[in-house]
């Protein structure tokens, strides 16, 4: 490690001034830390949300589950409210990484990193949710922009995030063995106004697959989403899987979440 402050605020404005004077924000540290040690991020100061009451808790509210830019995965997969309401999101967390990993990250610092490869964004993508931040809100459709890009502006923060509850969801992570990321990831869901599925894993950044929803939003069955037709051109390929095993994960991903979803 190398020199740097620590802070510790215990309310959000406090730590958006620091951090709009140059203070990288500090969650659960599984990826800041991680890059830090790899010299890949030196920043001077760190500023702890570990402190900030009104980061932490999740509530429901009419028909959203409100989760706080802090709580940590292993929150999100044994909260009550998560399980009985939006269970995909309860399993998608599970699902995370191993048990240190869902110990320590937050859902804050999972959507503000936007991993290309990472499950939140694919959740909070399908479900339409609203990303709230100290300055305002954000639809999840604008949010996310590309590979470590969102639209956060510099200064600002995650404070919660709002998820509709969905008439019916599902998740399917195809696991890459290693980092357990996504190869491919799809989550699937039925939000009553249409049906939405959000790829991630396999593009530059998590990103809705528009053939799918149409053919799920005609018939929500495993079937429907065979004759779809998926673009290997965008698509990564790496030493991991090539663009167009990564179509074809799409398509089989899309229909196992969607075989989940109607148990
Ligand atoms: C071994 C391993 C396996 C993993 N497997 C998976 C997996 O299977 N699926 C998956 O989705 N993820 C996985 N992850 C990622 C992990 O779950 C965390 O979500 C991720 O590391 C970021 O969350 P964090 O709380 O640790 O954030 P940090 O590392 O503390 O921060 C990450 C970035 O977000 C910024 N930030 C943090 N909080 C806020 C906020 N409230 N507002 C604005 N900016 C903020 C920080 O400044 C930093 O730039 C894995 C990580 C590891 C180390």
């Amino acid at each position: 490690m190398y020199a740097f402050t620590y802070e510790r605020p215990s309310a959000t404005a406090d730590a958006a001034k620091l951090v709009k004077t140059g203070g990288q924000a500090l969650a659960g540290g599984q990826t800041l830390l991680a890059s830090m040690k790899q010299r890949l991020m030196q920043p001077e100061q760190l500023v702890d949300l570990g402190k900030i009451a009104e980061l932490k808790g999740i509530k429901k509210d009419g028909n959203n589950i409100v989760i706080g830019a802090m709580v940590r995965h292993q929150d999100v997969e044994n909260n009550a409210d998560v399980k009985k309401h939006i269970p995909a999101l309860a399993a998608l967390a599970a699902g995370i990484g191993d048990k240190q990993v869902r110990a320590m990250g937050t859902m804050g610092g999972s959507v503000a990193n936007n991993d290309p490869a990472a499950c939140y964004p694919s959740a909070v993508m399908a479900l339409g949710a609203t990303i709230h931040t100290n300055q305002r809100t954000i639809a999840a459709d604008k949010f996310f922009q590309g590979m470590y890009a969102t639209a956060l502006e510099a200064g600002e923060l995650i404070t919660a995030i709002s998820f509709p509850i969905p008439k019916r969801a599902a998740y399917a992570k195809f696991k890459q063995p290693a980092s357990r990321f996504a190869l491919v990831g799809v989550f699937v869901a039925d939000t009553g106004n249409g049906v939405h599925v959000a790829v991630t894993g396999a593009g530059n950044g998590v990103f809705r697959h528009a053939g799918l929803e149409a053919a799920l939003s005609k018939s929500f069955t495993p079937q429907a989403a065979e004759g779809v037709s998926i673009d290997a051109s965008n698509l990564n390929g790496d030493l991991h899987a090539s663009a167009a095993y990564r179509a074809h994960l799409i398509k089989v991903q899309t229909q196992r979440a969607v075989q989940q979803a109607i148990g």
